[in-house]
This record gives C-alpha cells, structure tokens and sequence, in this order.
C-alpha cells in the first residue's frame, strides 16, 4: 500500500468541454493533497480535450493525466473503465475521488470492483487522519438520520465520489504551473461493446435540480400525470423546477431526472415545495436540507409534516390552483 501516493480528481467532460464540477473536485482534492503533501492531479479522457489541462492546473491540479483519443469521445462505461484501471495501476494514486454525477456514479463503482478497493458514494465532507493516511469520507446514512465516517484502511486508493455542488471551486489562478502527461492506453482498454447512438437532452422546466433556488415538487397524490402539469406552471411562476418522489416516477408522470431523494438526487434550494408526497426517510433524504419547506397533503400525520416549515393540510388539486390563481 505504500506505493500509492498522489490524489486524483476525475476531470468530467461533456459535449468537448471540461465540466465545472471538475473544478469543485480539484477544491475538495487541493486540501487533501496539501493535507498530505503530495500533487493533486486531475485526469483528462476525451477526444480533442488535452488543451483544456491548463484550465485544470488554473483550478487548482498540480498535474493533468490526459488520454486524447477518437475512442473516447463518447463517454462509454466500459472503455472509460478500463482506461482509467489502466492509469490506476500505472500510477497507483492513493486516493481518487470523481462527482456524484451520472458519470461519477457510473463509473467509480466499476473501477472500485477492478481496483478491489472501497468505494464511498455522495460524501459531504472529506479529511484525511494524517497518521495512517487515511481519507475520512463523511455521508448522511440511514436515511439521512446520521452522519457515517468510513475508511478505507485496506484497499487502494481510497475512492468515494462527492455530491455535486457541496464546494465552491478555487479562484481560476492562470499562473499556476504545472505538468501535463500525455498518457497512452492499450486498444483492447479503449474498445467499448456500446455504441452512443444519440443524446436527449432533459426536457424539465427551469434549471437542472441541483441548480433550483426553487423546487416544486410532487407525489402520489397528484393522481395522474395531467395534474403535473400544474406543478410545472406552478414552477413556471415562481422560476423554480420540477421535482418528483420515485412513486411519481415509477408510475411515469415525471422522468427520473426529477426523482429527488435517496436513489434520485440530492438538493437544496431556498424553498421545496412538496405537493402531495408523504415524506418516506428515502424522500426527505434528498430534500430535508432545503432552506424552507411547504408541505401540501390531505394527511395531518403525514410525516413530511415534521420536515415543514409550512404544512397546509388540504387537496393539492385545490390549494395548487388557487396559489397559481394568487402568483397569476
Ligand atoms: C431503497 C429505496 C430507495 C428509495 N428511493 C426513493 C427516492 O429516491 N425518492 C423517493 O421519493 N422515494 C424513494 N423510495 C420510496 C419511498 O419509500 C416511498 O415509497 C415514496 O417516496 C413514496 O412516494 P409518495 O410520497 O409520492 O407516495 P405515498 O407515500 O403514497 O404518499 C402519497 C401522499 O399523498 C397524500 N395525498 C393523497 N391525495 C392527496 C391530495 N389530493 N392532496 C394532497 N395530498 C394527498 C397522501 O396523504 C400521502 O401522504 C425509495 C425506497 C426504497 C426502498
């Protein structure tokens, strides 16, 4: 395990373009690098990406691993996979952290298999015990109800992905040297059994939902898809997004890229308003680190209640239309 030294960030590309979270990640990863004293690298996959490695190195990355190849234009679970396993074993960082995006969550579990290691996902807050080297990696369990502390004491590196958003990225410094490895992989590692055949870009109304100071969101007992339509005028008016509970997305009203809570996304706007959910621990999981909360439900027991800041009891079919009716 000795041989491992060095902290790595996963640098996100989408559609050419370093993804902003990359920077967030080199915020997180600059403190535990410096925590450590060793470099901080970010690394690069894409095609037509490696002059970008210096808008890494102005984040914060003291180093840039970069593989720049036609076979990696597409993001592709398994050729991502197994050029990052490759880079892993090259270099043998000891600790790789990556976002808790659709990329991040994709990929570190299959590259934490390969590495035999552990993997910790959606962390909140990341400190290294300097004695042993180890990388404390904090997260709410249990629903949400504790904070866990979890190491990695015997495995390499020390993998976990953090939320997105949870940190500010470092001031772009454009003096900042330093070094750019361009890094070549075995074909076998770059051939993928996929194929990309298109990109759908989301449809939902307003900002992504990590991004909404607003967020109106709703459940079971909207009663049917149609009556969804009320809640993105609703959010319309306010300049806030849609959200979901995982039953409405079961049942097809809403896409998964609104489901909020445990296996949906983590968020935190100014104000959440939920529309006829029930409040499950796997749905305030996701929500109950909103600044406010107005909850809308005909059950007074109902246990989004105890989350709510405001509690209206009554049918959303009533109260969501007479509120659009005031904001109008
Ligand atoms: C491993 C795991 C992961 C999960 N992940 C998630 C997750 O990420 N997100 C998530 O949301 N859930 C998740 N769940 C599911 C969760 O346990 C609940 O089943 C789900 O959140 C319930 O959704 P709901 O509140 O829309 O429905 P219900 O629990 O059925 O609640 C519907 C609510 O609507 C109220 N209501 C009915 N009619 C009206 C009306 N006319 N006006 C006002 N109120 C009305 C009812 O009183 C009730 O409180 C997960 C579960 C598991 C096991």
């Amino acid at each position: 395990m000795n041989e491992y030294r060095g902290v790595w960030t996963l640098a996100e590309v989408r559609e050419g373009r370093v993804h902003p979270v990359s920077y967030e990640l080199l915020a997180w990863g600059r403190n535990l690098a410096d925590s450590l004293e060793v470099p901080l690298s970010a690394v690069l996959l894409g095609s037509n990406v490696a002059g970008q490695a210096d808008d890494l190195i102005a984040g914060g990355a003291d180093q840039v691993y970069v593989v720049d190849t036609p076979e990696l234009a597409s993001f592709l679970a398994d050729s991502y996979t197994k050029t990052l396993a490759a880079l892993v074993q090259r270099h043998k960082p000891e600790i790789f952290i990556a976002s808790a995006t659709s990329t991040g969550r994709t990929i570190m579990p299959l590259l934490y298999v390969d590495a035999e290691t552990g993997l910790t996902a959606d962390c909140t807050e990341l400190t290294i015990e300097k004695a042993e080297r180890l990388l404390l990696q904090t997260r709410p369990a249990i629903g949400g109800n504790v904070m866990a502390d979890i190491r990695t004491p015997l495995g390499r590196p020390q993998m976990c992905t953090v939320r997105p958003r949870s940190k500010k990225p470092l001031p772009v410094d454009r003096s900042r040297t330093g070094k750019v490895f361009r890094e070549s992989v075995d074909k076998r590692d770059l051939s993928s059994v996929m194929k990309l055949l298109e990109f759908l870009p989301e449809k939902n109304v307003g900002a992504p939902l990590q991004d909404a100071e607003i967020i109106v969101s709703g459940g079971k007992g909207m009663k049917n898809a149609k009556n969804f339509a009320m809640l993105e005028e609703l959010a319309r008016l306010l300049g806030g997004s849609v959200g979901a509970s995982r039953t409405a997305v079961d049942l097809n009203w809403a896409p998964y890229s609104s489901q909020v809570g445990l296996s949906g996304k983590s968020v935190t706007p100014k104000l959440y308003i939920a529309c006829g959910i029930s409040g499950a621990v796997q749905h305030l999981a996701g929500m109950s680190a909103s600044d406010t909360v107005i909850a809308i439900n005909t059950d007074p027991e109902a246990p989004i209640f105890r989350v709510a800041d405001l509690a209206i009891v009554g049918d959303v079919l009533e109260v969501v239309p007479a509120l659009i009716g005031r904001l109008k």
